[in-house]
């Protein structure tokens, strides 16, 4: 269906007269709502995002008088195409409100919109939370998961969605309002009278037919409305996929959150042996202790942890084996559960997780499962067949029989899953070619064999994620023509003019039931509105190497399978800034990369100087957040960086072409430049900046927001203060001057010792253009710092700029000029084997990372390779006896680190200095707001502070209630702008706090 632009139109005042507020036509809304986290790409006509249940009442309304379909949608975190459709598509998260916790009843009542982690972090104070845990828990709704029925890793103790819900009230599609309570007498009303009557109708049927496994989680599951199960039409309606009636409001079961979990990870040589061993598992446990006894009992398979080891994240060491079982017991009885299931569980080697931290950690990796298992193999790996379920005791024998259909298909993926429940999950390398339609041929043949093989064991097509656009056709592999007839009845009662969802659950598949045969004729696999298989264009002249990607832009932003993790409403990472604070999908990491896809390869959005893509990357950061923190590895800084350049620097062909630009990126975006003419004057400039008009004018030349100071020029560099300096010997005193400043031959030398000079000395420190003109003493701190520890320390004169900010504006070729130049500088340094440290994080991230998206030189990867922060060259002089750390105890210590520091250098070694010298630390997630332009540039200052309340302020001024020996500690010099300017704090760089803290520490040390 698809809309005129008059019918279109329209139907947008027909929902603004009906009092729906937020409205949204624009391409930039449907071209983000035609995907969710599945493979379909469905265009709506119309996004709406109401503001209270009221709303849900009149969208309704406008959809059965205009006859325009409905498809609800909490965080569109669906696999299976669930939560896409045509007409209107409705995102629910603004109806957010917990409504109600009964501590005593256990239960909670809440809108469809509340996000599970919200729930679970208002449950928590009083020991309770709600059971089912899917992996997307961060920002899946209720109303999601009472759609797909979602269940997760805890289902095995704490049941699915379905049993979890114990009343709510729904809009059925023929416009009947129902509130159902089992509790409270039989359900009411002529819509549940009638779908009671269905069930009553072939009892005997619904009896052998439904409910047959906790698992079988696909088609409508009528046994709940069976009389011995109280006839509950508000469970039948969970896992119906926003097909029969829309939640307007659920009370949901809570359960005691026991603080004592034990996991235990038991390794096995494959994952059919894995499988294998479930169903002993199971009987071990539930048979001595109940069935609720394990509380989760999920599979993972090696290669999937490996991929995480790689990307040089911290695993804690598991048991030997290739496929991994984690096994989790709560409760008084846990010791002995666990104690029991290791001894029935025939592994190979086990490992007991006693930190609460390394627990965490595999959990988080579990979690990430999806999003790792679709950039495993060498090619990406799709959903599609990834959520069949079967009786646990036949676990094995099905994954065997999966693995050599793969096989027989040419087929790869690596089975994880929910294995205690008979779930797996698997994601795989259909060979999907742009273009070809017919390359979705396999795809289809695969999903039929699948289908087939599967309802030998009396399997489910769907174990969680419902069946949605993938799995729906295929239903007439699973269930009988009169379970079919029951769907299609049930529909037509609930839903007459089939408008919810529509092609979700009932589809064309009930005419091939009706032909009589297995698998009807009808069974067919739904291949067109797959995304990507769509033509692709690649850029014929990119700025950047896209090296993790082959080079193909499209490629990369297609890496987002729409996860959503970067739609979660908090972080402990920096993923996403501007979602947090705006919480519109357009500022979110996912938003943004449907935009890129729709350019790259859609109808929607024409080509990367589309007004839809300036909207959607606008308020982003360029925080590198999603670098590190998206499991699929989505770099949208990275991807600005590119657009950016082709709209500014390419034309239509690919071909050098310098278009204006806005006045910002001729000022921030070359600041090392103006620094660098200002560095002889500083004063004067610094001075000049202080007259009112003066700066005004500056300002706007500059593209700056009146509101944001300009930044003060060092009236030394750090070049020229260095020069000056006079070294303290291991004693503290400076009674022995020598030049830390002369580099001989540095500049034009090909080997690391002509660059270097002889007598090496003990560290190289690299003047960033920040550190050398904006915060010398930062620079000044360390050379001091490490000299007081009697290390020869000399600063490289040598310019070397990284260019950071003229990627962050896309300006790419003199990025390139740029960063090669400083890799030349630093290239020999680094070879030296001398430690070469930078103080400005995000210029050394730029050199760890960006270099290598620039240069394809070996000496750029010596040089990412090798440049260390100034924690990082610390811990490893500790660790070797080299310096002795000041003692800190007693200081309170608010940290914000860098995004980009937090992204790609890591955070860990700093924190771990500061904590083994005894201070008190509080890392601050997110990003401070100003991450370099971004927040000084005129349109984004309001961006920029609420970025900067979400986590940094609030986390500043509890420091400030706390008062002591307190220290804001930022070595970015955006953060320390920000706190500057917001917060009027002055932040700290690790350099300077361990210097001054030493420098303490030697003047009561030295004799009176
Ligand atoms: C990486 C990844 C991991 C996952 N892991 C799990 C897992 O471990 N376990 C699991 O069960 N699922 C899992 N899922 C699937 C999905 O996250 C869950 O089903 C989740 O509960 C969906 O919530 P949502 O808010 O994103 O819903 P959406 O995807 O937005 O919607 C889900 C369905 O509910 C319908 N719906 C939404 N709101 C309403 C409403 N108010 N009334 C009626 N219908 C409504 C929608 O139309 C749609 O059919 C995973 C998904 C991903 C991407
Ligand atoms: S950007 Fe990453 S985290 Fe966000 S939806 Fe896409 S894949 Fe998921
Ligand atoms: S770079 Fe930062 S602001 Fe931009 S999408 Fe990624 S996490 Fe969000």
């Amino acid at each position: 269906m698809t809309l005129t632009t008059d019918a279109a139109q329209d139907l947008v005042q027909e929902l603004l007269r009906a009092g729906v507020s937020q409205v949204d036509s624009s391409v930039l809304a449907r071209g983000m709502y035609s995907s969710d986290a599945s493979l379909y790409r469905v265009v709506p006509e119309v996004v709406v995002r109401p503001q209270h249940v009221d709303e849900l009442h009149a969208v309704h309304a406008v959809s059965r008088f205009s006859a325009v379909p409905v498809t609800m949608r909490g965080a569109g975190t669906s696999i299976a195409g669930n939560a896409v459709g045509e007409g209107i598509v409705v995102d629910t998260r603004d109806l957010k409100r917990i409504i109600a916790i009964d501590v005593d009843a256990r239960t909670a009542t809440v809108e469809p919109g509340v996000v599970h982690a919200d729930l679970q972090r208002a449950a928590a104070p009083h020991g309770l939370r709600f059971g089912p845990d899917p992996s997307t828990h961060s920002r899946c709704t209720i109303g999601g998961m009472i759609g797909n029925n979602a269940c997760g890793s805890r289902a095995l103790g704490y049941g699915r969605t379905a049993d979890n819900v114990e009343a709510a009230t729904v809009l059925f599609g023929n416009g009947e309002v129902g509130s159902f309570d089992s509790r409270s007498g039989a359900a009411q009303g002529a819509t549940a009278r009638q779908l009671l009557g269905l069930a009553q109708g072939d009892l005997a049927h619904v009896r052998t037919r439904f409910g047959q496994f906790s698992r079988q989680v696909s088609g409508y599951s009528f046994e709940h409305l069976l009389p011995e199960n109280r006839g509950r039409i508000e469970r039948f309606l969970v896992g119906s996929e926003g097909t029969l009636a829309t939640v307007l409001e659920a009370e949901v079961r809570l359960v005691v959150d026991d603080p004592r979990r034990l996991l235990l990870v038991l390794g096995y040589d494959t994952v059919s042996e894995a499988a294998d061993a479930v169903p002993h598992i199971l009987d071990a446990a539930h048979g001595e202790f109940g069935p609720n006894s394990l509380i989760a009992c999920e599979g993972m398979d090696s290669r999937l942890v490996a991929l995480v080891r790689s990307a040089g994240k911290p695993v804690p060491q598991l048991p030997e084996g290739q496929s991994w079982l984690f096994v989790e017991a709560a409760g008084d009885a846990a010791d002995a559960v666990i104690e029991r299931v290791k001894t029935a569980s025939s592994a190979v080697d086990t490992r007991f997780i006693e930190s609460s931290a390394e627990a965490a950690a595999l959990w988080k990796i579990r979690e990430d499962g999806a999003g790792l298992a679709g950039i495993s193999l060498q090619t990406p790996a799709h959903s599609g067949w990834e959520d069949s379920a079967v009786p646990p005791k036949h676990l094995g024998a099905w994954m065997r029989d999966f693995e050599s259909l793969l096989k027989e298909f040419g087929l790869q993926g690596y089975p994880y899953g929910h294995f205690g429940d008979g779930c797996i999950h698997c994601r795989i390398d259909f060979p999907f070619k742009h273009g070809d339609p017919s390359s979705t041929g396999v795809f289809r043949d695969f999903m039929l064999a699948c289908a087939e093989r599967l309802a030998v064991y009396g399997g489910s097509l769907s174990g969680e994620h419902g069946d949605g656009r993938v799995r729906s056709e295929l239903l007439p592999f699973m269930y009988d023509e009169t379970s079919l007839d029951l769907f299609a009845q049930a529909k037509r009662i609930c839903d007459p003019q089939n408008l919810l969802n529509p092609g979700i659950i009932i589809g064309p598949q009930l005419e091939g039931a009706r032909a009589g045969q297995p698998g009807g004729t009808g069974a067919r696999v739904n291949t067109e509105d797959i995304r990507p298989t769509r033509p692709k264009q690649t850029l014929p002249w990119p700025g950047l190497l896209m090296a993790h990607d082959a080079g193909d832009y499209g490629a990369a932003v297609h890496r987002c399978s729409g996860v959503g993790r970067c739609v979660a409403p908090r972080t402990t990472g920096v993923m996403c800034p501007s979602y947090l604070a705006t919480t519109q999908e357009k500022d979110s990491t996912r938003g943004r990369a449907r935009i890129l896809q729709e350019a790259m390869d859609g109808t929607l959005v024409h080509g990367l100087s589309d007004p839809a893509v300036h909207e959607a990357l606008d308020l982003c950061l360029s925080c590198k957040g999603c670098a590190s923190d998206c499991p699929a590895g989505v770099d949208m800084a990275a991807y600005k960086a590119e657009a950016l350049h082709q709209k500014y620097d390419r034309d239509a062909e690919g071909l050098p072409r310098r278009r204006l630009r806005p006045r910002s990126h001729y000022v921030l975006g070359r600041l090392p430049v103006w620094a660098k003419l200002a560095a002889p004057v500083a004063p004067l400039a610094n001075l000049m900046m202080q007259l009112t008009p003066l700066a005004a004018a500056a300002k706007w030349v500059a593209g700056i927001d009146q509101r944001r100071s300009v930044p003060r020029f060092a009236r030394r560099t750090l070049r020229r203060a260095a020069q000056q300096l006079s070294p303290l010997d291991a004693t503290g005193s400076s009674a022995r001057p020598r030049s830390a400043t002369h580099v001989p031959g540095a500049s034009r030398a090909t080997s690391a010792t002509r660059a270097t000079g002889a007598g090496q000395p003990d560290v190289w420190v690299w003047a960033d253009s920040f550190t050398n003109h904006f915060f010398p003493e930062s620079g000044l701190a360390a050379i001091e710092y490490l000299q007081s520890q009697g290390l020869d320390v000399r600063l490289i004169q040598k310019e070397g700029c990284c260019g950071l900010p003229w990627i962050s504006t896309g300006q790419l070729d003199q990025a390139r000029r740029r960063i090669t130049q400083a890799v030349e500088v630093l290239a020999p340094y680094v070879s030296s084997g001398v430690p070469v440290i930078g103080l400005e994080p995000s210029c050394l991230a730029t050199l760890r990372s960006d270099a290598l998206e620039l240069s394809d030189t070996e000496e750029a990867r010596i040089v990412a390779a090798g440049v260390l922060s100034f924690a990082e060259l610390l811990t490893r002089l500790e660790r070797e006896g080299r310096v002795r750390l000041p003692d800190l105890s007693g200081v309170d210590v608010v940290a914000q680190p860098h995004c980009h520091q937090s992204a790609i250098i890591g955070w860990e070694p700093d924190r771990m200095l500061l904590e083994s010298a005894g201070a008190t630390v509080t890392k601050v997630a997110g990003c401070c707001g100003l991450a370099g332009n971004f927040g000084v540039e005129k349109g984004h200052y309001e961006t920029s502070v609420a970025v900067a309340e979400t986590y940094l302020m609030p986390a500043v001024r509890d420091q400030r209630q706390r008062g002591g020996d307190t220290v804001v500690l930022a070595d970015g010099m955006s953060c320390r702008i920000q706190l500057d300017d917001l917060a009027d704090v002055p932040a700290m760089h690790l350099a300077e706090l361990l210097n001054s803290r030493e420098r303490d520490a030697r003047s009561t040390r030295a004799p009176l």
